[in-house]
Protein backbone atom coordinates (compact mmCIF):
# COMPACT_ATOMS: atom_id res chain seq x y z
CA UNK A 1 0.00 0.00 0.00
CA UNK A 2 3.12 2.34 0.95
CA UNK A 3 4.35 1.60 -2.13
CA UNK A 4 1.18 2.36 -4.21
CA UNK A 5 1.05 5.90 -2.28
CA UNK A 6 4.58 6.48 -2.61
CA UNK A 7 4.47 6.10 -6.22
CA UNK A 8 1.72 8.20 -6.95
CA UNK A 9 2.27 10.67 -5.14
CA UNK A 10 6.28 10.99 -7.26
CA UNK A 11 4.50 10.54 -10.25
CA UNK A 12 0.75 11.84 -10.11
CA UNK A 13 -0.12 8.64 -12.02
CA UNK A 14 -0.73 4.89 -10.98
CA UNK A 15 2.02 2.89 -12.60
CA UNK A 16 2.01 -1.01 -12.74
CA UNK A 17 4.70 -1.75 -9.81
CA UNK A 18 7.46 -4.08 -10.92
CA UNK A 19 7.20 -7.76 -9.36
CA UNK A 20 8.41 -11.01 -9.18
CA UNK A 21 11.83 -9.74 -10.54
CA UNK A 22 10.33 -8.85 -14.42
CA UNK A 23 11.64 -6.01 -16.39
CA UNK A 24 8.08 -4.68 -17.61
CA UNK A 25 8.28 -4.45 -21.60
CA UNK A 26 8.95 -0.78 -22.99
CA UNK A 27 7.67 1.59 -25.08
CA UNK A 28 8.69 2.03 -28.58
CA UNK A 29 9.28 5.64 -29.00
CA UNK A 30 5.67 5.81 -30.62
CA UNK A 31 3.43 7.67 -33.11
CA UNK A 32 5.30 10.52 -35.25
CA UNK A 33 3.50 13.02 -35.07
CA UNK A 34 4.22 16.92 -36.50
CA UNK A 35 4.83 19.75 -33.55
CA UNK A 36 7.62 21.51 -35.07
CA UNK A 37 5.63 25.01 -35.42
CA UNK A 38 7.44 25.51 -31.92
CA UNK A 39 10.29 26.42 -34.46
CA UNK A 40 9.88 29.91 -34.33
CA UNK A 41 9.36 31.17 -30.89
CA UNK A 42 11.64 33.14 -29.44
CA UNK A 43 12.24 33.72 -25.99
CA UNK A 44 13.50 36.94 -25.03
CA UNK A 45 16.19 36.92 -21.89
CA UNK A 46 15.70 33.37 -21.29
CA UNK A 47 18.80 32.97 -20.46
CA UNK A 48 19.59 35.50 -18.10
CA UNK A 49 16.04 34.53 -16.44
CA UNK A 50 17.06 31.34 -15.50
CA UNK A 51 20.35 32.39 -14.61
CA UNK A 52 19.45 34.31 -12.08
CA UNK A 53 16.38 31.45 -11.05
CA UNK A 54 19.22 28.84 -10.97
CA UNK A 55 21.75 28.99 -8.13
CA UNK A 56 24.50 26.89 -9.17
CA UNK A 57 24.50 24.16 -6.75
CA UNK A 58 27.91 22.58 -6.14
CA UNK A 59 28.08 19.05 -4.57
CA UNK A 60 30.53 18.42 -1.93
CA UNK A 61 31.99 14.31 -1.70
CA UNK A 62 29.84 13.85 1.68
CA UNK A 63 26.29 14.91 -1.19
CA UNK A 64 27.38 11.36 -2.76
CA UNK A 65 26.56 9.58 0.00
CA UNK A 66 23.53 7.27 -0.93
CA UNK A 67 21.32 5.70 2.03
CA UNK A 68 17.85 4.38 0.69
CA UNK A 69 15.25 3.12 2.55
CA UNK A 70 13.41 -0.60 1.61
CA UNK A 71 10.25 1.31 0.48
CA UNK A 72 12.10 3.83 -2.14
CA UNK A 73 13.90 0.79 -3.58
CA UNK A 74 10.56 -0.15 -4.94
CA UNK A 75 10.10 4.03 -6.02
CA UNK A 76 9.08 4.00 -10.18
CA UNK A 77 9.31 6.99 -12.51
CA UNK A 78 8.38 8.07 -15.56
CA UNK A 79 10.89 10.28 -16.94
CA UNK A 80 12.82 9.97 -20.45
CA UNK A 81 16.10 9.91 -20.54
CA UNK A 82 17.15 10.99 -23.91
CA UNK A 83 20.42 10.08 -25.86
CA UNK A 84 22.50 12.16 -27.81
CA UNK A 85 25.67 11.23 -29.45
CA UNK A 86 27.16 13.70 -32.58
CA UNK A 87 25.56 17.24 -32.21
CA UNK A 88 26.47 18.81 -36.08
CA UNK A 89 25.21 19.60 -39.33
CA UNK A 90 23.37 16.13 -40.24
CA UNK A 91 26.17 14.48 -42.91
CA UNK A 92 24.78 12.29 -45.52
CA UNK A 93 23.20 9.13 -44.72
CA UNK A 94 25.16 7.03 -47.70
CA UNK A 95 28.37 7.44 -46.69
CA UNK A 96 28.44 6.69 -43.10
CA UNK A 97 25.84 5.02 -41.98
CA UNK A 98 26.46 5.09 -37.91
CA UNK A 99 27.75 9.01 -38.16
CA UNK A 100 24.32 9.88 -39.63
CA UNK A 101 22.06 7.84 -37.04
CA UNK A 102 23.76 9.20 -34.42
CA UNK A 103 24.05 12.91 -35.37
CA UNK A 104 21.24 15.87 -34.32
CA UNK A 105 21.97 19.24 -35.10
CA UNK A 106 21.89 21.99 -32.99
CA UNK A 107 19.58 23.75 -34.72
CA UNK A 108 17.01 20.99 -33.60
CA UNK A 109 18.43 20.52 -29.93
CA UNK A 110 17.45 24.29 -29.83
CA UNK A 111 13.85 23.41 -30.95
CA UNK A 112 13.90 20.78 -28.50
CA UNK A 113 14.76 23.01 -25.72
CA UNK A 114 12.21 25.74 -26.71
CA UNK A 115 9.73 22.43 -26.74
CA UNK A 116 10.38 21.56 -23.09
CA UNK A 117 10.20 25.45 -21.82
CA UNK A 118 6.93 25.88 -23.83
CA UNK A 119 5.23 22.52 -22.00
CA UNK A 120 7.07 23.29 -18.23
CA UNK A 121 9.21 19.98 -18.75
CA UNK A 122 11.53 20.25 -16.25
CA UNK A 123 15.05 19.46 -17.44
CA UNK A 124 16.40 17.16 -14.92
CA UNK A 125 19.88 15.59 -13.83
CA UNK A 126 21.23 12.24 -12.04
CA UNK A 127 21.88 14.72 -8.94
CA UNK A 128 18.14 15.53 -8.92
CA UNK A 129 17.17 12.11 -9.57
CA UNK A 130 18.92 11.26 -6.09
CA UNK A 131 17.28 13.81 -4.16
CA UNK A 132 13.86 12.79 -5.49
CA UNK A 133 14.43 9.34 -4.42
CA UNK A 134 15.90 10.13 -0.96
CA UNK A 135 12.91 12.47 -0.72
CA UNK A 136 14.38 16.00 -1.09
CA UNK A 137 12.98 16.88 -4.09
CA UNK A 138 9.79 16.17 -5.83
CA UNK A 139 9.20 14.88 -9.12
CA UNK A 140 8.00 17.50 -11.36
CA UNK A 141 4.51 16.77 -13.37
CA UNK A 142 6.79 16.79 -16.66
CA UNK A 143 10.30 16.14 -16.64
CA UNK A 144 13.23 14.93 -18.76
CA UNK A 145 17.04 14.00 -18.46
CA UNK A 146 19.37 15.11 -21.38
CA UNK A 147 22.38 12.69 -22.06
CA UNK A 148 25.39 13.48 -24.49
CA UNK A 149 27.74 10.18 -24.71
CA UNK A 150 31.46 10.06 -25.59
CA UNK A 151 31.94 13.80 -25.07
CA UNK A 152 32.79 14.73 -28.73
CA UNK A 153 34.63 17.80 -29.34
CA UNK A 154 31.15 18.79 -30.89
CA UNK A 155 29.59 18.48 -27.31
CA UNK A 156 31.39 21.22 -26.77
CA UNK A 157 31.41 23.55 -29.63
CA UNK A 158 27.58 22.69 -30.66
CA UNK A 159 25.86 21.85 -27.61
CA UNK A 160 27.26 23.35 -24.98
CA UNK A 161 26.63 26.82 -26.31
CA UNK A 162 22.79 26.12 -27.10
CA UNK A 163 22.44 24.68 -23.46
CA UNK A 164 23.93 27.41 -21.76
CA UNK A 165 21.79 29.38 -23.99
CA UNK A 166 18.62 28.35 -22.55
CA UNK A 167 19.43 27.56 -19.30
CA UNK A 168 19.28 23.87 -19.95
CA UNK A 169 20.47 20.92 -17.30
CA UNK A 170 22.42 18.56 -18.84
CA UNK A 171 24.32 15.39 -18.60
CA UNK A 172 27.97 14.42 -20.37
CA UNK A 173 29.54 11.09 -20.39
CA UNK A 174 33.13 11.28 -20.84
CA UNK A 175 35.42 8.46 -21.81
CA UNK A 176 38.20 9.49 -19.16
CA UNK A 177 41.65 8.77 -21.48
CA UNK A 178 39.84 10.52 -24.39
CA UNK A 179 40.25 14.60 -23.26
CA UNK A 180 43.88 15.84 -24.06
CA UNK A 181 45.12 12.44 -25.46
CA UNK A 182 42.40 12.25 -28.72
CA UNK A 183 41.49 15.54 -30.82
CA UNK A 184 38.33 14.37 -31.89
CA UNK A 185 37.49 15.10 -28.35
CA UNK A 186 36.91 17.77 -26.31
CA UNK A 187 39.89 18.33 -23.66
CA UNK A 188 39.97 18.53 -19.66
CA UNK A 189 39.72 22.30 -19.55
CA UNK A 190 36.41 22.28 -21.81
CA UNK A 191 35.42 19.87 -19.27
CA UNK A 192 35.94 22.06 -16.52
CA UNK A 193 34.35 24.80 -18.17
CA UNK A 194 30.80 22.79 -18.79
CA UNK A 195 31.34 21.58 -15.06
CA UNK A 196 31.93 25.09 -13.51
CA UNK A 197 27.99 25.54 -16.25
CA UNK A 198 26.03 23.75 -13.86
CA UNK A 199 26.67 20.26 -16.58
CA UNK A 200 26.98 16.96 -14.96
CA UNK A 201 30.14 15.06 -15.67
CA UNK A 202 30.07 11.59 -15.29
CA UNK A 203 31.92 8.07 -16.46
CA UNK A 204 31.33 6.61 -20.17
CA UNK A 205 34.56 3.82 -18.61
CA UNK A 206 38.11 4.60 -19.02
CA UNK A 207 38.60 2.93 -22.59
CA UNK A 208 34.86 2.37 -24.18
CA UNK A 209 35.41 -1.28 -24.27
CA UNK A 210 32.79 -3.45 -24.54
CA UNK A 211 32.30 -4.18 -20.45
CA UNK A 212 30.79 -7.59 -20.84
CA UNK A 213 34.02 -8.77 -22.57
CA UNK A 214 36.41 -7.90 -20.10
CA UNK A 215 37.96 -9.40 -17.02
CA UNK A 216 36.84 -9.07 -13.31
CA UNK A 217 39.91 -7.09 -12.91
CA UNK A 218 39.35 -5.06 -16.10
CA UNK A 219 35.87 -4.22 -15.12
CA UNK A 220 36.83 -2.93 -12.23
CA UNK A 221 39.82 -0.80 -13.98
CA UNK A 222 37.43 0.76 -16.11
CA UNK A 223 34.88 1.77 -13.24
CA UNK A 224 37.31 2.81 -10.75
CA UNK A 225 39.91 4.76 -12.48
CA UNK A 226 37.39 6.53 -14.64
CA UNK A 227 36.00 7.53 -11.89
CA UNK A 228 38.89 8.14 -10.11
CA UNK A 229 40.27 10.55 -13.31
CA UNK A 230 37.53 12.49 -13.67
CA UNK A 231 36.81 13.28 -10.08
CA UNK A 232 40.29 14.36 -9.98
CA UNK A 233 40.06 16.49 -13.32
CA UNK A 234 36.68 18.37 -12.03
CA UNK A 235 37.16 18.18 -8.53
CA UNK A 236 33.67 16.81 -7.84
CA UNK A 237 31.74 13.59 -7.02
CA UNK A 238 31.03 11.14 -9.97
CA UNK A 239 28.14 9.30 -9.28
CA UNK A 240 26.53 7.98 -12.70
CA UNK A 241 28.07 5.68 -15.32
CA UNK A 242 27.13 4.93 -18.55
CA UNK A 243 28.36 1.40 -20.54
CA UNK A 244 30.05 1.51 -23.32
CA UNK A 245 29.46 -0.16 -26.65
CA UNK A 246 25.46 -0.75 -25.18
CA UNK A 247 27.55 -3.98 -23.50
CA UNK A 248 27.42 -5.12 -19.65
CA UNK A 249 26.79 -8.56 -17.74
CA UNK A 250 26.11 -9.84 -14.39
CA UNK A 251 29.87 -9.24 -13.40
CA UNK A 252 29.74 -5.77 -14.22
CA UNK A 253 26.27 -5.38 -12.11
CA UNK A 254 27.72 -6.72 -9.10
CA UNK A 255 30.88 -4.82 -9.37
CA UNK A 256 29.54 -1.42 -10.32
CA UNK A 257 27.17 -0.84 -7.38
CA UNK A 258 30.04 -0.27 -4.90
CA UNK A 259 31.30 2.76 -7.12
CA UNK A 260 28.38 4.49 -8.31
CA UNK A 261 24.69 5.27 -7.72
CA UNK A 262 23.18 5.09 -11.32
CA UNK A 263 23.99 3.88 -14.34
CA UNK A 264 22.70 4.24 -17.89
CA UNK A 265 21.95 1.66 -20.79
CA UNK A 266 20.89 1.44 -24.28
CA UNK A 267 17.27 -0.29 -23.07
CA UNK A 268 14.54 1.50 -25.08
CA UNK A 269 12.08 2.88 -22.07
CA UNK A 270 11.42 5.76 -19.59
CA UNK A 271 10.47 3.91 -16.54
CA UNK A 272 13.03 4.38 -13.88
CA UNK A 273 12.76 1.64 -11.61
CA UNK A 274 14.75 2.47 -8.48
CA UNK A 275 16.14 -0.84 -7.62
CA UNK A 276 17.21 -1.29 -11.35
CA UNK A 277 19.33 1.81 -11.23
CA UNK A 278 22.10 0.27 -13.15
CA UNK A 279 20.40 -0.39 -15.64
CA UNK A 280 18.56 2.60 -16.40
CA UNK A 281 16.78 2.82 -19.83
CA UNK A 282 16.63 5.58 -22.12
CA UNK A 283 15.45 6.96 -25.45
CA UNK A 284 17.57 7.51 -28.65
CA UNK A 285 17.04 10.60 -30.50
CA UNK A 286 18.24 9.76 -34.46
CA UNK A 287 18.44 12.66 -36.95
CA UNK A 288 15.14 12.27 -37.94
CA UNK A 289 13.57 12.76 -34.53
CA UNK A 290 11.00 15.92 -34.08
CA UNK A 291 9.50 17.16 -30.67
CA UNK A 292 6.33 15.33 -32.47
CA UNK A 293 7.73 12.04 -31.39
CA UNK A 294 8.38 12.83 -28.51
CA UNK A 295 5.60 14.51 -26.94
CA UNK A 296 3.72 11.68 -25.81
CA UNK A 297 6.09 11.37 -23.23
CA UNK A 298 4.23 13.97 -21.43
CA UNK A 299 0.91 13.58 -22.64
CA UNK A 300 0.94 16.45 -24.66
CA UNK A 301 -1.19 16.00 -28.06
ZN1 LIG B 1 29.76 5.58 -26.11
Amino acid sequence: MFICCAIYILTGKNHDIYKNNQWENFENVGDFGDFDKIENIIIPNQAEEIAELSEIWKPTFQDANFVISEQNENMIFEVPILMFHYIQDIPSNTTDQLWYKLSYSPQKLETLLLFFKENDIEMLTFWDLKSIIEGKKELPDKSVILTFDDWHLDHYTNAFPVLKKHGAKAVFFIISNKPDNDPKFANWDQIREIAENWFEIWSHSVSHSSMSALSRQNVLYELEESKKKIQEEIGLPVISFCYPSWKYSNTVLNLIKDYYIFARTTHNGTKLKVNRRFELPTIRINPTTKTGDLNHFWGIE
